[in-house]
């Protein structure tokens, strides 16, 4: 024990973290600042307490795609929101 330095080195590159943003795709709001990339995010479920990462990729598909407002984020893991899914809401 004693020897071992880290292996990071900054070069990790498995896969993007970040995904610019086509503010022109995402839902009308009055925001002085728009997103302008999506960054992963940490986050904790509000159900279970789960931590989980709403990742870039996720992002750019709720605000672009689902059209969610800017203001709202992910609160629930996948887990959990397929639960809500099933349960029929
Ligand atoms: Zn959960």
């Amino acid at each position: 024990m004693g020897r071992g330095k880290p292996r990071h080195d900054g070069s990790d590159k498995r896969r993007e973290s970040r995904v610019p943003a086509d503010t022109s795709q995402q839902a009308p709001n009055n925001s002085y600042s728009p997103l302008t990339q999506y960054e992963d995010t940490p986050f904790t479920c509000a159900d279970c307490g789960k931590e989980e990462i709403w990742t870039a990729a996720q992002q750019k598909w709720w605000y672009e795609v689902a059209k969610g407002t800017i203001y709202s984020r992910a609160i629930r893991c996948r887990s959990c929101r397929q639960a809500l899914r099933k349960g029929g809401v």
